[in-house]
């Protein structure tokens, strides 16, 4: 991990997600009840504890036969036992004899293939007729065929998803080994705000910058504490941010330009931060900064509430998914076509918000939402998408394809496809 002091200045999103990157390692590791391990990643490796399934069993429900009975067709078997999961089989299958078997129950000594009831005709005194001509072994699961004991199933990193939940739960895993989570502090900055539970004062800017975040931050699993609001004071700033710093994570919003009230940055270097960078080239966020003090990491965002939100997005939200042990960091791009021409900053890379629906032919098409202001904390509800204007290109026409993030919304659709 990096330890420089230098703090690079108008550095590009790529620039400075590394250099955030790269002073991070996953945090260390906790046991939690399977119950709460949804969303955390695997801090140990998994082995299967038994042969799974653990004998050959069918996989349908029908009848076990031996395949050299049916070579010729239609014959007519008699059933000697009824099998169901979980089942011990009592008798050997002998030449002219079937069982008749559920989906999952082991399969009768001599039995190699499954018929399915479908293609039987039951007949009387527990007779059945086979009509249709089959192949050697067909619907039956073999011992072994989904996990062999002492197999690794799951890895360190592997993100615990429900799917993972139920191969814990079938080696028998009620505790596990996952990555703790990160301990995540905010603050808000200004004379202007006014809490959420403050009257209303129509002079003031309602703090919506606390509570995005928090919810940014809830989003990924994580429950932060909300520090509350620092005035433009430097003393009391400083109070707030030797709080914060006790954290693994400090965010900080507001303050962080080069206004006569901006005391953010100066604060955090008295108090022994290193700041790595300040600035960087995108748009909305241009003022965001990165520091560390130990393992503590700071960020500083932008006051609009869309820049907060979208560097959170581009910076801050790569670094938990790192700390929580996590391989995959960054949020889903997919290729889509712009439904508008959008014009963008050169040497900055763009992030502009946008709503995402499809053609006729079913393609991605995006639309930028009406509003790009960054002090426009409504247009967050509207967009599903960040379209990332690459900072090389100044006009992006109709047509073209672009890329864009997906965010929490955009994974749901309003119908199913047919
Ligand atoms: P600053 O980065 O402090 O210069 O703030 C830039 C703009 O963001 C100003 O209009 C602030 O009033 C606004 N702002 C700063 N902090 C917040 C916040 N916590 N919630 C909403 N707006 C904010
Ligand atoms: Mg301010």
């Amino acid at each position: 991990m990096k330890s420089s002091t230098e703090t690079l200045e108008d550095i590009s999103v790529p620039e400075a997600q590394a250099c955030i990157l790269d002073r991070i390692a996953p945090l260390d590791a906790e046991e939690v009840k399977l119950a709460q391990a949804l969303g955390r990643a695997l801090a140990e490796e998994v082995r299967a504890n038994r042969d799974l399934p653990p004998y050959d069993v069918s996989a349908m429900d029908g009848y076990a036969v031996r395949a050299a009975d049916l070579i010729e067709i239609p014959r007519t078997l008699q059933i000697i036992e009824d099998i169901k999961a979980g089942d011990t089989p009592r008798h050997p299958l002998q030449p002219g004899q079937c069982a008749r078997i559920m989906t999952g129950a082991p399969l009768p000594p001599g039995a190699d293939t499954i018929v399915r009831v479908e293609d039987t005709h039951a007949l009387e005194n527990d007779q059945v007729e086979f009509p249709v001509p089959i192949k050697p072994a067909t619907d039956v699961r073999l011992r072994g065929e989904n996990m062999r004991r002492g197999d690794v199933v799951l890895q360190p990193s592997d993100e615990i998803t429900p799917g993972t939940i139920g191969v814990l739960a079938t080696v028998k895993q009620a505790v596990v080994k996952v990555v703790r989570k990160p301990r995540v502090a905010i603050l808000s900055n200004g004379d202007e705000l006014e809490a959420l539970d403050d009257p209303l004062d129509p002079h003031k800017i309602p703090d919506s910058n606390s509570h995005a975040l928090m919810a940014q931050v809830q989003a990924l699993g994580i429950e932060p504490v909300l520090l509350g609001i620092a005035r433009d004071k430097p003393d009391e700033l400083t109070d707030f941010l030797r709080r914060g710093l006790e954290y693994d994570v400090l965010l900080i919003s507001g303050g962080t330009s080069v206004g006569v009230h901006d005391h953010v940055r100066p604060t955090l270097t008295a108090l022994g931060v290193a700041i790595h960078f300040w600035r960087v080239k995108m748009r909305p966020g241009h003022p965001v900064a990165f520091g560390t003090l130990g393992r503590t990491l700071v960020f500083c965002l932008p006051g609009n509430p869309v820049s907060s939100m979208v560097c959170f997005e581009q910076l801050v939200l790569p670094a938990l998914r790192r700390l929580m042990g996590h391989r995959r960091l960054f949020r889903r791009t997919i290729p889509a076509l712009l439904g508008q021409a959008v014009k963008s900053r050169q040497g900055r890379t763009e992030f502009i918000r946008a709503t995402l629906s499809r053609d006729e032919s079913g393609v991605y098409v995006v639309t930028p939402t009406a509003s790009q202001s960054s002090g426009d904390v409504l247009s967050m509800t509207q967009a599903d998408v960040l379209l990332v204007a690459p900072s090389e290109l100044s006009e992006l026409s109709t047509g073209k394809t672009v890329q864009v993030q997906i965010q929490e919304t955009a994974v749901w659709q309003l119908s199913p496809d047919t």
